[in-house]
């Protein structure tokens, strides 16, 4: 029998404080970070452990969410403690009985299935086995003010999780020291042997930002609108969300407003995801007068549906009257509500058509929309 105990009982202090500012909330627990591919942090290690061929999983946390989570997979769920070593023992007491116990860190998510059946091989072989990795670069031993010494690191490593060993020994080791930063450094100290394992590079710990950051990337895309609408029958006209006043009205199976049907297209094709009228057929009776931000709700829903956050909206009107611009406040304010981003990523501006064509002659008001969205994506170095 096998368990594996996850620990996932960690603060995000540091992780929080190197957040860039216009990280949402639910980026600073690192933990529970999205990644591109919609798993948190947490749950990328959890669903190493669970993919493992264990017969017990352990999650120790306090995390009410990761908790719920862990049990719906049929884990079950150990308090953390105050130190890394209570917590291991938590969850190791919670896996007994049991003969070999993998512990690994939540904030390893990119531990490979690979590393994790090394370390098994190596425990079963040695009764201990911890992955390892060699320091790249010249360590040197300092004080405050003065360089000490460098020293020789052709035996030092950088110790990694998932660490593997006999459960039995771990418990004894763990319940005479629990100063320990990880399980091997108590069988060590319990003189017990423990097998070193070759590592992964990429088997970052991830404690800021920063240790994130490089495996990922932003993909950033665009999206173009374009609508007209012609004049008829009589006003007022929906521009942006926004009634405006006008003699004349706009003619159309919705409410005609030809900003919110340039800027759902924008946001449609920035995710290829075809056009407005693929989406809502102007011969649906359903839709006859509606008002169009039900398009551009829909819309932003399918942008976001796929990990990308709304950027910035950049809006032209082109129209003979009426005049826009006492209006564009308010046209920003309403379309910024619609799509859930600040009015500052939000801009309109109109010109007129200077007399010259349909739209010069004042038959009618067209709109031009280019959306930028950005998500995060794992780069080439993960
Ligand atoms: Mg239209």
């Amino acid at each position: 029998m096998k368990a594996g105990i996850l620990l996932a009982a960690g603060a995000s202090e540091r992780f929080a404080a190197s957040c860039p500012p216009e990280f949402p909330p639910a980026y600073r627990n690192k933990l529970r970070f999205p990644l591109p591919d919609g798993r948190e942090v947490w749950r990328w290690s959890f669903d190493l452990l669970r993919d493992g061929g264990f017969d017990k999983l352990i999650v120790v946390t306090g995390d009410p969410d990761i908790a719920r989570a862990a049990e719906r997979e049929g884990a079950t769920v150990a308090r953390g403690g105050s130190s890394r070593g209570e917590s291991c023992l938590n969850g190791l007491r919670a896996a007994l009985p049991v003969e070999v116990a993998v512990i690994h860190d939540a904030a390893r998510p990119f531990a490979t299935p690979n590393l994790l059946m090394r370390v098994l091989l190596a425990a079963e072989e040695h009764g201990a086995a911890v992955p390892v990795i060699p320091i790249p670069d010249t360590v040197k031993r300092c004080t405050e003010q003065e360089v000490l010494e460098t020293v020789d690191r052709s035996q030092l490593r950088l110790a990694q999780t998932p660490q593997a060993a006999d459960a039995g020994a771990l418990l004894a080791a763990l319940e005479k020291d629990l100063t320990v930063t990880d399980e091997a450094a108590a069988l060590e100290k319990a003189g017990i042997h423990v097998a070193p394992v070759e590592g992964e590079l990429t088997n970052r710990k991830i404690t800021t930002y920063e240790d994130l950051r490089g495996t990922l990337d932003r993909e950033v895309r665009v999206g173009t609108g374009y609508d007209v609408h012609r004049f008829g029958g009589e006003g007022p006209i929906w521009l942006g969300g926004v009634e405006i006043p006008s003699d004349l009205g706009l003619i159309g199976h919705s409410d005609a407003d030809a900003v919110l049907h340039a800027v759902t297209d924008a946001l449609l094709g920035a995710v290829a995801a075809g056009d407005i009228g693929r989406h809502f057929p102007d011969n649906d009776p359903a839709l006859a007068g509606a008002r169009s931000d039900q398009f551009v709700r829909y819309a932003a829903e399918q942008v976001r549906a796929l990990g990308f956050w709304i950027n910035h909206i950049d809006i032209t009107v082109l129209a003979q009257h009426p005049k826009i611009a006492p209006h564009a406040e308010a046209i920003r304010q309403s379309i910024a509500q619609m799509v859930g981003v600040e009015p500052g990523r939000i801009s309109i501006k109109a010109t007129t058509h200077e007399g010259l064509g349909a739209i010069g002659r004042g038959e009618g008001i067209a709109a031009m929309a280019v959306a930028t969205i950005e998500r995060l994506r794992l780069g080439s170095s993960h």
